[in-house]
């Protein structure tokens, strides 16, 4: 993939990059028995979001469908089969009950003060109720908004088939995210460096609402608004906190807690998201807007996933801190109803003792470790194993899983094979091998088998999927989804699971992602 001059902000609004394509009057669909339609976030009012007239895509085609989010959303797969939900998730025809809207937000793009933003290219269709709570169903490239800017409201195939895989897969390993219920494609040509087809990823999440759409809100100095917001959020997210002396305190201290349990699901699993930005982050804590993210291959610490991204902002190894620092803006814009400085700083104080705690019972899990973590300081044997891996640039997901069978002697030698320095392997494996022995080997490797996954979307996985299916073949999106849904299991069924688990090819190391989308 050709790599990007420049940052997401001079793509987007260089016209030159754009295409639009023609509005259309859609007509309206039958919705299937049991589909009720509701939408909470409608009733915030105009100030919030622009009702959004569909925009067709072109002979639409489906790519895939996941029956596991349709499952949770109540929609039969017969249902989700049809030409008529391929219609409605195209964006071409409206679902009886759906009221489509783009929602305004702003935000904080690589560390500078953006301005409006906004649903460029998403559209909200409603929210469904399911046993789960209210899932809110939104077309992610469903055509151009009073947002877009000088963007053309598209998305490409090869990014919506990232999002489509990723976001399940990170369900899959206990993250949360964002999930994706099916993904439609057509021949409509899309210009980014090339010219490209668009697809759409219809998403599912409680909510879509960002850190961004309170900093909207509080620059313009529209505390009303504002307040609604908070208010809105808290009574359907965080109820505790209305219970509070200070409400809003309470939910800046809430998200950021959820923040610092998502920073360290990310580090754990060796997650690049490439562009947190404030308004890439979400008021529950979810991982959302997969764009140039990345699964580390060799155990880089500063490693940049976001070609965009020259200074490396997002490396890996900052994700936590730059999740403070989204989180310090989210406590400005909320400070107009926290009132007191003082207490917006204690709420964001909590990131500092719930993230490292996260972290580290993340990575006591990895390394097989049960007992009680109070008996024993287990952060010198973590921050030595990280440091071995970073120094020795070994392969994290491998490491990890062939890690849980450590006390065998087989399973031994196929962690030391992973390491060139053998001695400093050896010096370590002493110190982890006397702390393994004192955990029952059953339960800590059933432990570990269950916490270091085999399978993780690593970028020349979706490189292959991708280029198949810009050949129409989209068999491997398929494989990789069932294999990405449940990636603790070993898949021995697949002839080629060894492949999809194994070290990346040389030519994975060329793969270049930018913000590019
Ligand atoms: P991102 O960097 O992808 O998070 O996008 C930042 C902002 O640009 C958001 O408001 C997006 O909705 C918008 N955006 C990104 N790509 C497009 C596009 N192709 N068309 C319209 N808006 C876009
Ligand atoms: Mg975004």
């Amino acid at each position: 993939m050709p790599a990007l001059a420049g940052t997401c902000d001079q793509v987007r609004d260089n016209p030159a990059m754009t295409l639009t394509l023609p509005d259309a009057a859609p007509d309206t669909l039958t919705n299937p028995v049991g589909m009720a339609w509701n939408n909470r976030f409608a009733s915030l009012g105009p100030d919030f979001y622009t009702p959004q007239p569909m925009r067709p895509l072109g002979q639409p085609y489906w790519i895939s469908r996941n029956a596991a989010v349709a499952r949770e959303l109540g929609l039969g797969s017969d249902w989700l089969a049809s030409a008529e939900a391929l219609e409605a998730f195209a964006g071409n025809r409206l679902l009886p009950g759906t009221a489509p809207l783009a929602s305004v937000y702003s935000g904080h793009q690589f560390g500078q003060w953006a301005g409006q933003l906004g649903d460029g290219r998403a559209t909200l269709l409603g929210e469904l109720q399911t046993p789960q709570g209210g899932r809110e169903v939104q077309l992610k490239g469903a055509g151009m908004t009073p947002y877009s800017r000088m963007g053309d409201g598209r998305a490409v195939l090869r990014s919506s088939i990232r999002e489509y895989l990723c976001s399940e897969a990170m369900h899959a390993l206990g993250i949360a995210t964002t999930r994706a219920l099916c993904l439609a494609g057509s021949d409509d040509r899309v210009r980014r460096e090339e010219i490209e087809t668009a697809a759409v990823v219809t998403r599912t999440a409680p909510s879509f609402i960002r850190f961004g759409h309170f900093e909207h809100f509080s620059y313009a100095d529209q505390h009303a608004q504002l307040r609604t917001l908070a208010d809105f959020v808290i009574d359907h997210f965080y109820p505790a906190c209305r219970d509070a002396t200070q409400p809003y305190a309470a939910l800046l201290q809430a998200v950021s807690e959820r923040t610092a349990e998502l920073m360290a699901g990310w580090q754990s699993v060796g997650f690049c998201h490439g562009v947190m930005n404030t308004d890439n982050m979400s008021i529950l804590g979810l991982t959302i807007d997969y764009g140039p993210f990345q699964f580390l291959d060799a155990f880089v610490p500063g490693h940049i996933c976001n070609q965009s991204d020259s200074q490396g902002r997002y490396a890996y190894n900052k994700q936590p801190n730059i999740a403070y620092w989204n989180l310090f803006c989210l406590g400005q814009a909320l400070l107009p109803l926290i009132e007191e400085q003082e207490r917006a700083l204690e709420a964001l104080e909590s990131y500092k003792t719930v993230y490292p705690q996260a972290l580290q019972a993340r990575l006591r899990a990895k390394l097989g470790l049960l007992d009680d973590a109070a008996r024993q300081d287990d952060k010198p044997l973590i921050e030595s194993t990280l440091q071995l891996l970073a120094a020795q640039q070994i392969d994290h997901t491998i490491f990890w899983r062939r890690l849980c069978h450590f006390h065998t002697p087989a399973g031994r030698e196929a962690v030391r094979d992973l390491f060139l320095d053998r001695p400093a392997f050896e010096a370590w494996a002493a110190q982890y091998g006397a702390r393994r022995d004192q955990q029952d080997p059953a339960v800590s490797t059933r432990l570990m088998l269950a916490t270091n996954p085999k399978f993780v979307l690593r970028n020349h996985l979706g490189e292959q999927a991708i280029r198949a299916a810009q050949h129409k073949d989209f068999s491997e999106i398929d494989k990789l989804l069932k294999v990405l849904q449940s990636p603790f299991d070993e898949h021995e069924e697949l002839a080629d699971h060894a492949a999809l688990s194994g070290f990346p090819p040389d030519w994975a190391a060329d793969i270049e992602i930018s913000c590019s989308s």
